[in-house]
């Protein structure tokens, strides 16, 4: 591969690194998506200043005619394929990874931080970001901001755009700015600067004002949302706040680079206990949820008959990661659902309620109370009275992704239809179509769903052959059809997972053309020459994804 002929004006304008090494590239060229591109080059900042430099010589060569863009990285665990690009990729956990300060109900981040660092340092306070996502062992603050990234405390705490109070950005000419919420009166004095900050608080304002009503009109009906630009989001009706940095929230590193968050915190409550449902009978679950929610868990969660085999099938592996103690406690406690399932066989679902309370005995009367208003469906029922008890179902749910990734040859774990969201009223209507047209396809693929029932949240993961050109023709089929019922039930094509490459073609279907030629004016405002994550959000085509697409089962 010859060198790109920015490398060394690259090398030359930040204190951190830029290589072109190979195998980083080749590293890079993946995430947890669909997809591969191999980047020509990768740059480490070390600092906001060297963001900045990055942006001003990508700025300047574009504007010579190069093809060049930046693409920002944190862990790479994207399941879109937001961080993948062939141009420049900007890798933040190198250097850009330092907490704090942690206050008394915030704190400050670099995007680099992994999330496992953070809450190390915020539970220092007692304070957890709640929206961490199952990859909370994996992820980084990145991508958590950059993706809305939510998970199975959303129900009660809502997703990742709730808590950022503050971004700092470097915006498309390399210049610096602090989104947070601003007064009218604030927004006004924005809007005199004489700079790309000041001419997008004026553009933003007359967008905002001009395309009220059909903004409003597509303000997505369900509880999360990831699809888009979050237009809806930016002021708040009630206070006549205006914030940009919950646009750039969710906005996949396509609007600027952001190098420091201000995100609220909450103190977790302190006590657990949880309801398991083993539900053999589909048909009975949207009259669950009817029932669940009133009683306002912390997490109502789920996972498939597929995940349940899957997590007996390789328990072993489970547990050895476990270390001896952990592993032997565990081994023993799913012992029970053993005899269970030889009893009665694998249940269809496995439903996760579970109640955090300030006190053992609140969130136990909760899950007792619950079993009673269920009494009359005859469910199959189990109540886990502290975390240690519980800890079983979570490891099996938080880990079916990674069980997919790791464990199945000749068959890839294939995110296309991973992240729908669906208001829970439609459950009678929906899942039966769902599962007829799924099985349309059965041939090409089986499929596990876990998911956030409780949100109306599923992430179905097909687990397809991608060397078979069929398998890869099925996923462009497939996806449309699966997003027409879904949008028909007022959902979303993504909760959490964001556009990427695989959905941002899917957003007209979604949004229809008025509200996509909004993002595309969005995205030339603070983007003018498509310097940040091109092809994401705006541009990107199924031509994108049919020549992207991985074609080898390599996990
Ligand atoms: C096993 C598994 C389970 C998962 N479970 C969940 C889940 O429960 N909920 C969920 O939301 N997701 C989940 N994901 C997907 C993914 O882990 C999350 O979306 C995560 O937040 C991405 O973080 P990251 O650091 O890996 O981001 P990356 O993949 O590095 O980046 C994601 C996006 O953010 C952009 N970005 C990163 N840093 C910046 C920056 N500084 N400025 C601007 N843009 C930036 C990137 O360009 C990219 O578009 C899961 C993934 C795996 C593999």
């Amino acid at each position: 591969m010859s060198s790109s002929p920015l490398k060394e004006p690259l090398a030359r304008a930040i204190k951190g690194e830029v290589t072109d090494d190979a195998v980083t590239c080749l590293k890079l060229s993946r995430d947890a998506s669909l997809f591969t591109r191999i980047p020509q080059l990768v740059a480490y900042p070390k600092d906001t200043a060297d963001v900045q430099a990055l942006v001003v010589e990508v700025a300047r060569a574009r504007a010579a005619g190069a093809e060049v863009s930046l693409t920002a990285r944190a862990a790479g665990t994207c399941m879109s394929g937001g961080s993948l690009t062939t141009s420049i990729v900007v890798g933040f956990t190198k250097y850009m990874n330092h907490v704090g300060p942690v206050g008394a109900d915030c704190a400050y981040t670099e995007p680099g931080v992994y999330y496992r660092d953070f809450e190390k340092e915020t539970l220092k306070k007692n304070l957890i970001l709640p929206s961490y996502p199952a990859s909370r062992e994996l992820a980084a603050m990145g991508g958590i901001v950059s993706n809305n990234s939510a998970g199975e405390r959303t129900l009660r705490y809502g997703q990742t755009e709730r808590y950022v109070d503050e971004l700092e950005v470097v915006l498309a000419d390399g210049s610096l700015a602090t989104f947070k919420s601003l007064s009218p009166e604030e927004v006004e004095e924005k809007k005199k600067l004489k700079n790309l900050e000041g001419q997008i608080y004026r553009e933003v304002d007359t967008l905002l004002t001009e395309n009220a009503k059909l903004i409003e009109a597509h303000r997505p009906k369900v509880s999360k949302n990831a699809a888009g630009y979050a237009l809806w989001s930016i002021r708040d009706h009630r206070t006549g706040a205006t914030n940009l940095a919950k646009l750039i929230t969710g906005s996949q590193g396509t609007l600027a680079l952001w190098t420091k968050a201000k995100l609220k915190l909450v103190t977790p409550k302190e006590h657990r206990a949880m309801l398991v449902i083993f539900l053999n009978d589909l048909a009975l679950l949207p009259e669950i949820v009817r029932r669940v929610l009133p009683f306002e868990p912390e997490s109502f969660e789920s996972y498939d008959k597929h995940t349940f085999e899957l997590a007996v099938q390789f328990l072993p592996q489970i547990l050895s990661q476990m270390g001896f103690a952990k592993a032997a406690r565990l081994g023993v406690d799913f012992l029970p659902e053993a005899a269970m399932v030889a009893a009665n066989g694998v249940p269809e679902l496995v439903l996760m309620v579970e109640f955090a309370e300030d006190t053992l005995n609140e969130a136990d009367l909760k899950a007792d109370a619950l079993r009673s208003v269920l009494d009359d469906l005859h469910l199959e029922t189990k109540i886990e009275k502290d975390e240690k008890e519980s800890e079983k179902y979570w490891i099996v749910r938080r880990e079916s992704f990674s069980l997919l990734r790791k464990n199945l040859k000749n068959r890839y774990p294939a995110p296309f239809i991973d992240d729908f969201v669906v208001p829970p009223q439609c459950y009678p209507t929906f899942l039966p179509k769902l599962y007829k047209l799924l099985d349309t396809y059965k041939e090409h693929m089986v499929y596990t769903i876990a998911g956030h029932v409780g949100n109306g949240n599923f992430h179905l993961i097909p687990l397809m052959d991608l060397t078979n050109p069929k398998s890869r023709e099925v996923i462009l089929a497939l996806a449309p059809k699966v997003y027409d019922l879904v949008i028909a039930e007022g959902g979303t094509t993504t909760g959490e997972h964001n556009d990427g490459i695989i959905r941002t073609p899917y957003l007209t279907q979604l949004f229809g053309a008025e509200m996509v030629a909004l993002f595309a004016q969005v995205k030339d405002l603070f983007d003018p020459q498509n310097i940040f994550n091109p092809g994401k959000k705006v541009g990107g085509t199924f031509e994108d994804i049919k020549r992207d697409m991985i074609t080898e089962n390599v996990h």
